[in-house]
């Protein structure tokens, strides 16, 4: 099972000055097939709640389980490990190597990881078609539009076949039409069955969603189902914005 369960969680940084407490007891499931939107003020936890599911970094106290496992028992090991097979990470800004072509840059995950052969190699094209990049393959990151780039970031996200799509602002940098692509793929990848949870500010992004959990001041503040009607019509306005035929 994929689910997530988060209980009490806590996540405290310890400066020299001060301790920071970035989340103060956050209490939530997310069932898996999910797809939420984490919402809330700036400096609320947004980040530190994603990279602790994303299994980044480590809770401070409480309960964080993927499926069966405890992160917050985990070796740094174990925590690679499910990172690189069950999650998906997603940022606002991209984080494409410069200096390598598209497709390329999809294959990275599986270069660390010492599994880049032919079959991987394919997957890696396939995975680039997939996302609407198939005529840009050798194409490096300066010759691509930042939806573009972002597409990219996607389907490097997706080389391990994640249960898990985590997105920080994925859509933050991007104009409303290039977000719509996105939210599309995002669609695409949730109604495969994927988990997504993913932070953002803007309404019309966090209404696709079928949830939305707010966070403030390192505390939940609501947590609200989208109905499936709102959603559909959310999805119905942003294809209003997609010219027909357009990449
Ligand atoms: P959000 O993503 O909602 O803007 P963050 O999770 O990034 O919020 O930050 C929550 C709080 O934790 C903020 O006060 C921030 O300054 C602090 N914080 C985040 N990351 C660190 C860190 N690595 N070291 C110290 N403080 C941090
Ligand atoms: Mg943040």
């Amino acid at each position: 099972m994929h689910a997530c369960t988060i209980r009490e969680l806590t996540k405290e940084y310890v400066l020299k000055s001060e301790t920071v407490r970035a989340l103060r007891g956050v209490s939530f499931n997310v069932p898996e097939g999910d797809y939420v939107a984490i919402m809330g003020p700036s400096g609320s936890g947004k980040s530190t709640l994603l990279n602790l599911l994303g299994c980044l970094d480590q809770p401070t106290n409480g309960q964080l389980l993927l499926g069966e496992d405890d992160v917050a028992t985990m070796t740094d090991d174990q925590l690679a490990e499910i990172r690189s097979r069950r999650i998906g990470f997603v940022f606002q800004s991209y984080n494409l190597i410069q200096q390598l072509t598209v497709v390329e840059n999809i294959q990275v995950p599986l270069y660390y990881q010492g599994r880049l052969g032919a079959q991987e190699r394919d997957r890696c094209i396939e995975l680039a078609h997939r996302v609407g990049l198939g005529d840009r393959l050798d194409h490096r990151p300066t010759q691509l539009s930042g939806g573009q780039q972002q597409r990219v970031a996607i389907a490097r996200s997706l080389v391990n076949d994640p249960y898990f799509v985590l997105a920080d602002e994925a859509t933050g940098n991007l104009d409303s039409k290039t977000t719509n692509e996105i939210l599309a793929l995002f669609d695409e990848l949730n109604s495969e069955g994927r988990t997504i949870i993913m932070v953002t500010h803007e309404d019309e992004v966090a209404e696709r969603a079928k949830r939305v959990v707010r966070l403030r001041d390192g505390l939940l503040q609501s947590d609200a189902t989208n109905s499936e009607e709102s959603r559909k019509a959310a999805a119905q306005r942003a294809l209003e914005l997609l010219p027909v035929g357009d990449e």
